[in-house]
């Protein structure tokens, strides 16, 4: 009989959703974070009264019910909705593309207007879309992407348009509708407080050990355990056999400034190619903060070299192939569970990871009903 139940690696959603429902079967649970804190990416630190969010901005939004009430039976959520604005060289458009972009834009008041200008654009484009610059136009026409769309998106993946595929910019919603709410979601919202009241809720039953890189003393930290849940990158906890998966990374400045309001929004887009910064943030308002200073976060888009925090998982074919032949090696290990964005090589949003950490723990515990035993 071994001292703990469940050995969690590393303490982010993922690990914090399964460490809530085992506590909740009786287990035992011991958390290694090579951080000094809990909660993965959606840790915030407190700065003059505002929770800053470390990691990057993060806005819960699920259309998921058994989510959104399991988030909600651990903090109060506010209103907040995102409605990010782009700044391109000092003019400034309302996002994501809907009826106050088009009219901005193009002085117009009604959809018909809007579709007659975008349609002649998009008359440019013959046939498919063959890559992430005729895919934009055929979306919005030229204006728009030569303002909003071009500068943004090179800055974000370091290569031109023209070399990117069409795929990445279906994402971005287009409205004739004056509605700039970013999310097409039922639900969304800022836990009151910030994530971390969410985080120490999770983990709450616990014993925790901070600054601890489990892969520095493995075997000796398996032999605590009868399981193990592992949420750190799959190719190093396979010594990087087949080689290294690549990401994409951010950097981050973070600064305080003795206003009150820097720039009125929560996210602020600078859309032009110039600028070295894709965004910048002012978190007091994710939760419409009435402190006297601000703190911003100008975000840079980064290459990922070794050392670096693995923000993006690089969506090609080539680090497919490889995640793959560790998927294979991850399902022939005895007695480990890989879970979350980083151990599944995945773009996770917070709500996908909760849903995906529900279905493990529903495995893992026959017969769990999770809406019963949040309760
Ligand atoms: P993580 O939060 O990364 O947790 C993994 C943890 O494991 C880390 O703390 C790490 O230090 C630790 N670890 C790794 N290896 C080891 C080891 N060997 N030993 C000990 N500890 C280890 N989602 C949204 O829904 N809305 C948003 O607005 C949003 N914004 C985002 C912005 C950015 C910049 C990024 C990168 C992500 C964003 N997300 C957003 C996604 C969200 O961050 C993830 O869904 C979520 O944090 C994933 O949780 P996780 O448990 O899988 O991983």
């Amino acid at each position: 009989m071994k001292q703990y139940d469940y050995l969690l690696v590393g303490s982010g959603l993922f690990a914090g959703v399964f460490a809530y429902f085992a506590g909740k079967q009786g287990k035992k649970c011991l958390v290694l974070e090579k951080r000094d804190h809990l909660g993965g990416n959606i840790y915030c630190e407190e700065t003059e009264g505002i929770h800053v969010h470390k990691y990057g901005a993060h806005i819960f939004h699920t259309s998921s019910w058994e989510v959104w009430d399991f988030v909600n039976s651990l903090a109060e959520f506010n209103r907040y909705t995102n409605s990010p604005v782009a700044n391109y060289k000092g003019e400034m458009y309302n996002m994501p593309f809907n009826m106050n972009t088009f009219s901005r834009m193009w002085g117009i008041s009604t959809p018909e207007e809007a579709k007659k200008i975008i349609q002649e654009q998009r008359k440019v484009i013959k046939g498919e879309p063959k890559n992430l610059e005729e895919q934009a136009i055929s979306l919005v026409g030229t204006h728009i992407y030569q303002k909003l769309v071009k500068g943004y998106t090179e800055k974000q993946w370091g290569r031109e348009c023209k070399d990117l595929p069409a795929f990445i910019i279906k994402r971005l919603p287009v409205r004739y509708t004056y509605d700039n709410n970013y999310f097409n979601d039922l639900y969304q919202g800022i836990p009151m407080g910030g994530y971390n009241v969410i985080v120490d809720k999770l983990f709450a039953g616990c014993e925790v050990r901070l600054g601890t890189d489990y892969l520095e003393n493995k075997e000796e930290y398996d032999a605590l355990a009868e399981k193990v849940v592992y949420t750190g990158t799959i190719d190093s906890y396979f010594g990087y056999r087949f080689g290294r998966l690549q990401y994409r990374s951010l950097r981050f400045e973070t600064e305080v400034l003795d206003t009150d309001n820097f720039q009125g929004n929560a996210v602020i887009n600078y859309t032009d190619r110039e600028t070295p910064y894709t965004r910048i943030i002012e978190h007091k308002h994710f939760e419409f903060g009435t402190q006297e200073k601000t703190v911003i976060t100008k975000e840079y888009p980064a290459e990922w070299t070794e050392g670096m925090e693995p923000y993006y998982p690089v969506n090609d074919e080539k680090n497919q192939e490889l995640y793959k032949r560790y998927e294979a090696l991850a399902a022939e290990e005895k007695n480990v569970i890989f879970g979350g964005r980083l151990a599944e090589y995945k773009y996770y949003d917070m709500d996908k990871v909760i849903e995906s950490a529900f279905a493990c723990v529903k495995k893992e515990f026959h017969g769990i009903n999770i809406a019963a035993d949040h309760r």
